[in-house]
């Protein structure tokens, strides 16, 4: 039975590392399979390239006639390297992206063949979409969904395939991916975050949100993995005893990078060069085997296209070196789990980082404008970012002691929050001449010099302010970041519009010098998102306490978290930006709690089958040695073998005992599917949240108990110990 694990073992032992040649220079090979700016000045018309570096800056529509020439470009520049497919690439609510290739080869009579690719081919394409989540949007009768060309993020090459960025919509017009609601939240805190910009700058024409974002995985040997049916099927392992050592000597963050994983990790920078992704940071993290990969920040759109296709690249290249790369939120049990930290900050078309302090007073005042208006809107939404990063993995590690907490909260430091108590007392109304000059030269004036001491940073904030971003921590290493994207920029957007308001009416009304009606307006916000500020540990209880009283939210479970996302506040907060419809809203609600429900189900089949078919056999395969054992002894001893077998004896009932526990807490948590199952959307993942899931500790600990009294040649499954450090 061990046969697999053993397999599995001696193969890993066998491996040599795959040799990687770099020889050329990254920065010649960045973007070279990008159809990015650089290459449309090559290939396309003077009109074509106009007609699409309009699009990308000012969102203005693409003709079909350009359409037409950007297509013959793309066709004759992909052909010139190889390619004979393309696709419209996207990112449907699985999570994940999809593509459906189509070659550019086609017929045309008399035996004769072209190679085709028409601008109707790239702006639109219908996939046959049907078996996509849409949450009950598309009936069948109008099952259509079609894809449309995003110019905004580049086409690009992989392999033999010419990728097209697109949207994904329903025929009636609803988004049925991740893209379209983003895209609307980019161009809503623009507009709202251009208009406040104009009361320092009238220069700005637009602002653009970006994102750096940092994942984590861990990177396991592909046989090992292959003989886990658990990790092969959940993406964790459901059971395994903790090995004897873990991460607690700390050797293994920032250590030295493994060969193996070390030459996956450069191949893997190639095809990110080629295909354009910065990529720039690669560490060992904390766990055995875990690491994170960075690039340097971009747009964020972009950024969020390069995250998906990122994961979709590290699968394939990681397949060369006989590695697995795991993106689970929490693959193994007592080991440290994967996140993928959103750095996230707005920036103007003249350059300026609107979260970084600047050189003026009145530059300073509009970082102190962004940062308290970003603060405020968290504040006023802290439910809703919660609702962005829940998911049944990462329920593992927000719901539990690690990692940021389930509470929302933001971390300025010592010397902001000092910034943010003497605003707090600005006079109301009008301000005296020698107030407003010491507001100048010793509040506002003073943030650069303080925020180069500023060198706190507390890791155990969900939202911290990082020097010139935030930084939002707790979203996990599976997500799409359009999702967090999405609703961050949203509810920055709604805030600013809200504040724009709020200063045009004391300066319209109450006769206010446009910086006195903002530090009125911003010592209010200062008041009202008090709640939200936390600069302590956030894996206390006292503070899981304190926020409670504070009035903020903790929900540790998904089906918990996800209730806010229908409520009548944030349909509303999402129809005023025109970022969702109530109908869209309501979909992709309905499709995160089924995509919970399912999560879980599969997780209990699979624990129940691994734990009667695998763990159960084995463990009376053993006990019978052990009876065997014993009966010999009592034919040599005689009647005195008692005390000779004893412990044999009591390890036979140990065995006996956890059998049973397993099978009858597999037996309870059956019995609690099936009643689930009759259940639908909210209901059914409370039911499974709360009823099912229970259980999968329960049957786990009779497992790992037996894991460490059966004989090690006869455990089937390969074990933490090897998982975690065979390289
Ligand atoms: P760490 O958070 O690990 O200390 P860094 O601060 O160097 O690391 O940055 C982490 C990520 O933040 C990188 O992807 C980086 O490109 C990104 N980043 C840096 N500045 C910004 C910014 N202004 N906006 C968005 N992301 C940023
Ligand atoms: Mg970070």
């Amino acid at each position: 039975m061990a046969v697999l694990r053993f397999n599995a073992l001696r193969e890993t032992l066998n491996r040599k590392p795959v040799e990687v040649d770099e020889k050329v220079k990254r920065s010649v090979l960045f973007g070279e399979n990008v159809f990015n700016e650089n290459t449309m000045r090559q290939y396309l018309t003077k009109d074509a390239f106009k007609g699409v570096m309009n699009a990308i800056e000012h969102g203005t529509k693409i003709d079909r006639k350009i359409a037409d020439q950007v297509a013959a470009s793309m066709k004759d520049w992909a052909l010139s390297k190889g390619v004979t497919h393309y696709t419209h690439w996207f990112q449907p609510l699985t999570g994940a992206t999809a593509e459906k290739h189509d070659a550019f080869f086609e017929t045309i009579g008399n035996g004769m063949a072209i190679e085709k690719f028409g601008g109707s081919q790239l702006v639109q394409q219908e996939p046959d979409a049907s078996s996509f989540p849409n949450g009950g949007i598309r009936n069948t009768f109008e099952a259509r969904g079609y894809t449309a060309w995003d110019p905004t993020s580049p086409a690009f090459i992989y392999g033999t395939t010419l990728s097209i960025p697109t949207i994904f919509v329903a025929y009636t017009g609803e988004a049925l991916d991740n893209k379209t609601p983003l895209l609307r939240a980019l161009h809503a805190v623009d507009s709202a975050a251009t208009a406040v910009c104009k009361y320092f700058d009238k220069n700005v024409k637009k602002v653009t949100s970006s994102l750096g974002w940092e994942q984590e995985y861990f990177l396991i040997d592909s046989a090992l993995v292959d003989s886990r049916p658990d990790i092969t099927l959940t993406g964790r392992t459901l059971l395994g005893h903790s090995p004897a050592k873990g991460q607690q000597l700390d050797d293994h963050y920032f250590g030295s990078i493994p060969t193996r994983a070390l030459n996956f990790m450069r191949d893997l920078e190639t095809e990110c060069m080629l295909l354009g992704i910065p990529v720039k940071t690669r560490h060992n993290e904390v766990a055995p085997n875990q690491f994170e990969l960075a690039p340097i920040y971009e747009e964020s759109n972009l950024a969020v296209d390069h995250n998906s296709l990122l994961m979709d690249v590290m699968g394939k290249v990681s397949a060369r070196h006989h590695l697995k790369v795991l993106f689970h939120e929490k693959p193994f049990a007592g080991v440290n789990g994967s996140g993928k930290h959103n750095n996230w900050s707005l920036s103007t078309n003249t350059g300026i980082n609107l979260l970084s302090p600047g050189k003026t007073p009145m530059s300073n005042l509009q970082f102190l404008t962004f940062f308290i208006n970003t603060i405020k809107a968290v504040c006023d939404h802290e439910a809703l970012l919660r609702a962005a990063i829940a998911s049944a993995s990462n329920d593992h590690r927000l719901g539990a002691n690690e990692a940021p907490p389930a509470i929302i909260s933001v971390f300025i430091g010592a010397q902001l929050t000092k910034v943010l108590n003497e605003l707090e007392s600005v006079t109301n109304g009008k301000l005296s001449p020698q107030e407003k000059t010491d507001l100048k030269l010793n509040v506002v004036g003073k943030i650069p010099d303080v925020l180069l001491d500023n060198t706190d940073r507390n890791r155990t904030s969900p939202f911290a302010f990082t020097g010139n971003k935030f930084e939002f921590r707790a979203v996990g290493s599976t997500a799409n970041c359009a999702v967090p994207m999405t609703i961050l920029n949203t509810i920055v957007a709604k805030q600013l519009k809200d504040f724009k308001v709020e200063v045009d009416k004391l300066i319209n009304n109450k006769d206010l010098k446009k910086d006195e009606a903002i530090f009125n307006v911003l010592r209010e916000y200062i008041k009202a998102s008090k709640n939200i500020l936390f600069e302590g540990n956030g894996y206390s209880d006292a503070w899981a306490k304190e926020a409670k009283k504070r009035g903020l939210s903790n929900n540790k479970t998904t089906p918990e978290a996800l209730k806010v996302n229908i409520s009548n506040k944030t349909i509303a907060l999402y129809e005023e930006m025109k970022v969702m419809s109530k109908v869209e809203v309501e979909a992709r609600h309905e499709i995160e709690l089924e995509e919970y429900t399912m999560r879980i189900q599969i997780e209990g089949r699979v624990l129940g089958d691994i734990a009667r078919n695998h763990v159960i056999p084995t463990a009376i395969n053993y006990q019978n040695t052990l009876i065997k054992n014993v009966t010999g002894l009592k034919e040599i001893f005689g009647s005195s073998f008692k005390k000779t077998a004893s412990d044999q004896m009591e390890l036979i009932e140990r065995i006996s005992e956890h059998i049973s526990g397993i099978n009858t807490k597999v037996e309870f948590m059956i019995n609690e599917r099936k009643k689930a199952n009759v259940l639908k959307g909210q209901k059914a993942a409370e039911a499974y949240c709360n009823k099912v899931r229970p259980y999968f500790d329960e049957i786990r600990y009779h497992c790992d108990k037996l894991e460490l009294m059966i004989d090690d040649e006869q455990w089937p499954l390969t074990k933490y110990r090897e998982l975690l450090f065979t390289r």
